[in-house]
């Protein structure tokens, strides 16, 4: 019967656990569980083979928890209005809601579609689902709501204060058995790639979160800053296509906080990783406020900055041939893995940015080709955050010497030789003096596997970087 049913469409939140969008539509009817495979989504699969295989293993497991429950997801190709109002038609539906997005593209595209519906005569929802808390509530705290911060530290502030919803109320969501034409599940080779690595869906992310808190979320605070020490949560990827939910992370960790048996280094731990979850709904928030941001610095004052668009070391920085070992293994890593450490990738993107001067929305390209996640809002706001022209009130843009960092993350040495296989059997005592903190074209370093030489001079390429900065703000 016609409005005792409502559909609703899994964007980047395939799981029915701690659901908010699906809370909001099981209020509403029987859910009919939608995929719209729209030529968005076609291009960031298509983009990143490993996103697209990642993907799909979380779709088809998503699928499975859906038949376990008597349903199925019903999947359409083509434009969403299209195929979501078909769907309707189908099933008798009253409306659809799904869950935000936070990149200024795909919130342009949910506005449209919405209107879309609504003309229809459908009802359309939107429902915040992905940050932990969502951006409103924070928002809510300050004199002027309705813009955000643009700052982490008072955002943390209220953040750490605020409750953390729960939606788990399986019991509530009803789905509706239905019988409506639908296509066959995404297939990885659709979008190029090949049905291969590690696992996605809501039971791997599950066990993926209960690993990490039960062996290495007390001793996190290494694990962020020492790339070989493989102690972080490598939850991003599950996070970002909604595998699991943020509030189910941020809620264990709080709880976790309450044993009183733990050390105060274990206590350190457990509130640097819940600062990192407040960092992805701190990012998130600001694409929701700001969406522009996506295309423009969200420092108006760096707006007319110029980067330049290349570099003769671009490619080299491409491939992680720069002669700076923590960069090039942290690329390397990247390029073979589909992930790379936290601490790494503020590293490589700084060089990218102020070594080379290179524009931060060709490494934001560059990384999405590669990245299992798929986090548009993050990868902007990071990479604007770093490049000092976004999300940051420091005076000046913080530029990392990279060799200093190595030595500082990696003091053995271990991360970079298992990424740059060129220094695999080179000892320690050989390479720690091969590279200072100064005048790296000046050295003599060159491996006899052809590890490359430095492709810049650090300490030059960050004065010149300044001197320009410098002279753009003051201008
Ligand atoms: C230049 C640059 C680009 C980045 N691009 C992306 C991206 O495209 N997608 C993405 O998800 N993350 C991005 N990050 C953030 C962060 O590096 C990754 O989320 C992290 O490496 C994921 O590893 P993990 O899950 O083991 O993280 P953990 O250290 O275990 O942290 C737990 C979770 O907290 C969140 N988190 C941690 N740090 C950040 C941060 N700085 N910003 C936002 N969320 C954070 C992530 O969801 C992460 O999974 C980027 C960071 C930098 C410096």
């Amino acid at each position: 019967m016609a409005g005792d049913r409502f559909i609703y469409r899994f964007v980047r939140d395939l799981r029915l656990d701690d659901h908010a969008g699906l809370n909001a539509a099981a209020a509403r009817g029987a859910i009919v569980p939608v995929l719209i495979v729209d030529r968005a989504l076609e291009s960031r699969l298509t983009r990143s083979p490993r996103r697209a295989a990642f993907f799909c293993r979380a779709v088809a497991a998503l699928d499975a928890e859906l038949r376990e429950r008597g349903s199925r997801l019903v999947v359409g190709r083509g434009p969403a209005g299209r195929a979501i109002k078909q769907v309707a038609r189908d099933v008798g539906a009253a409306g659809v809601a799904w869950s935000a997005a936070y990149d200024g593209a795909t919130m342009d595209a949910d506005e449209r579609l919405q209107s879309e519906l609504e003309e229809a005569g459908l009802a359309a929802t939107i429902v915040h689902d992905a940050p932990a808390i969502p951006p409103e509530e924070t928002a809510a705290a300050r004199s002027s709501a309705g813009q955000g911060y643009r700052a982490f530290a008072p955002y943390f502030e209220v953040w750490r204060e605020l409750p953390v919803a729960s939606h788990e109320h399986p019991l509530l969501v009803r789905f509706a058995r239905t019988d409506a034409s639908t296509e066959g599940l995404p297939q990885p080779e659709e979008f190029g790639a090949r049905a291969s690595g590690a696992g996605g869906g809501p039971e791997v992310a599950r066990r993926v979160l209960e690993r990490f808190l039960r062996e290495s979320a007390t001793r996190y605070a290494v694990a962020a800053a020492v790339p070989s020490d493989d102690g972080t949560s490598l939850l991003s990827a599950h996070l970002s296509f909604g595998a699991i939910s943020a509030r189910s992370a941020v809620t264990s960790v709080r709880e976790r906080l309450e044993d009183p048996l733990l050390s105060s280094k274990e206590r350190l731990s457990l509130r640097l990783f819940l600062r990192a979850l407040a960092r992805r709904d701190f990012f998130l928030q600001l694409g929701w406020f700001h969406p522009r941001s996506e295309s423009e610095s969200l420092q108006e004052k760096m707006r007319g900055f110029s980067f330049t668009r290349t570099h003769v070391a671009l490619d080299a920085w491409r491939a992680g041939a720069t002669g700076f070992p923590l960069v090039d293994a942290g690329i390397r890593q990247l390029r073979e893995t589909g992930w790379m450490h936290p601490h790494v990738r503020a590293v490589a993107a700084s060089f990218l940015c102020f070594d080379l001067g290179v524009d931060w929305r060709i490494g934001r390209e560059e990384w999405d080709r590669l990245l299992v996640e798929d986090d548009p809002a993050l990868a902007t706001g990071n990479w604007q955050w770093i490049a000092g022209v976004g999300a940051d009130m420091a005076q000046y843009p913080r530029i990392y010497n990279p060799e200093r960092q190595r030595r500082r993350c990696d003091p053995d040495g271990a991360y970079v030789r298992r990424w740059v296989r060129e220094l695999e059997g080179v000892s320690m005592a050989g390479w720690r003096g091969w590279a200072g903190d100064s005048p790296q074209l000046a050295l003599d370093f060159s491996s006899p596997d052809g590890y490359p030489r430095p492709v810049v001079d650090h300490e030059a390429a960050a004065r010149d970087f300044l001197k320009r900065y410098r002279a753009f703000v003051s201008a």
